[in-house]
């Protein structure tokens, strides 16, 4: 089949790839490298079944193609919050040009939407069902309301023109590959624990998170796409962790004498997270296989290999101070 993937270049895009080239697929990776970068794909590069195009979604493009998964846009709230009004004209926009492209060809679509159209959750855990508890006005809303209007236009695409939509709704994903400057909580524990800095735990570090691994999101994203449910569905590891267990787990696995160093919680920062799965599990016989130990020595081993400098490309909050 040939394959179209919007952000491609990026953490997750990157990782689909290698998955969708090992299976004998022809793969169109498009990505303006806002996060993303060539060297996440750059070892297809010159193969007979891949090509890169460097474009960025909010303008149109013509390709024919057989499926879509629409993954473009930045996850991170330090990347997406650099400029909102990007990040709005990119779920809107974007995904509406995108989702013309799989009207015009009859492509298959698969939208990466997230955990964060439920907010800061009122249920717990969130099943599909919960319509989320998001401030429409807040310095998150570029990607909150950004992603629900993108799963509107998905739905209303699929109810207007019979376009054949598939929707993940995926919780905080982690593994190798991601940015040293992504900003988000495993890698700057991280990387602040191998360059000898202190972790930085915003709030008190009680709010929670559920971390899922690359491979096993990967995976349930293509089988989401394979089969027939057409979504939103929760694609997630339900292991739930505080950010304080996150951030001590860290620490003992690098350097145990690594210092905590408490900041203020950023606003709307949702409290607690953890996905029902029962949906995946049961229409796409898809279960998370990687405990957080493992997923996280995969992901400081590639951190170590990557030699993450000493030298300091962070500000005193852990934060990226270059974009
Ligand atoms: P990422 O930032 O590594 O990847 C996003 C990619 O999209 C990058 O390569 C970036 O350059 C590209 N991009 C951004 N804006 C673009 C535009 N206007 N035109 C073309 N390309 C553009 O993030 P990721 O973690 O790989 O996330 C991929 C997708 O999954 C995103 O849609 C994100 O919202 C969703 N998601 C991720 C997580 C997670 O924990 N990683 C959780 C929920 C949802
Ligand atoms: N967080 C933290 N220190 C960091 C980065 C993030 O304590 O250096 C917290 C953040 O406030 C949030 C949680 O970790 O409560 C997850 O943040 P992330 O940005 O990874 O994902 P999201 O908030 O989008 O789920």
């Amino acid at each position: 089949m040939r394959i179209l993937v919007t952000g491609g270049a990026g953490f997750i895009g990157s990782h689909l790839i290698d998955r969708l080239m090992a299976d004998s697929h022809e793969v169109i990776c498009l990505d303006n490298f806002y996060t993303g970068h060539k060297r996440n794909v750059v070892k297809w590069l010159g193969h007979p079944r891949f090509e890169l195009i460097r474009h960025d979604i909010t303008e149109p493009i013509r390709l024919e193609v057989e499926q879509i998964y629409h993954l473009a846009c930045p996850a991170s709230p330090i990347h997406y919050q650099y400029n909102p009004v990007k990040t709005i004209k990119t779920n809107v926009i974007g995904t509406m040009h995108m989702l013309g492209l799989a009207k015009r060809v009859k492509a298959r679509f698969l939208l990466a939407s997230t955990s964060e159209v439920y907010g800061d959750p009122e249920v717990h855990p969130q099943t599909e069902d919960y319509r989320g508890n998001v401030n429409p006005i807040g310095i998150r809303s570029c990607y909150d309301e950004g992603k629900r209007t993108a799963e509107t236009l998905a739905f209303d695409y699929h109810r207007q023109n019979q376009v054949d939509i598939r929707v993940a709704r995926i919780f905080n994903t982690y593994g190798p590959r991601m940015l040293e400057n992504d900003g988000r909580v495993v890698s700057n524990f991280v990387v602040q624990a191998l360059r000898g800095n202190p972790l930085t735990i915003y709030g008190d570090g009680s709010q929670t998170r559920s971390f899922c691994f690359v491979s096993d999101l990967v995976d349930g994203l293509m089988r989401l796409m394979n089969q027939d449910h057409i979504g939103p569905i929760n694609l997630g590891n339900p292991d739930e962790y505080t950010i304080l267990q996150l951030a001590e787990t860290i620490q003992n696995m690098i350097d145990p004498h690594t210092p905590l160093q408490f900041f203020p919680l950023p606003q709307d920062d949702p409290r607690r997270r953890q996905p029902d799965i029962t949906r995946a599990q049961t229409m796409l016989a898809w279960n998370p296989l990687i405990p957080l130990l493992a997923g996280l020595e995969m992901t400081i081993a590639d951190f170590r290999e990557r030699q993450v400098p000493s030298h300091s490309s962070f500000s005193k909050d852990g934060v990226s101070l270059v974009v």
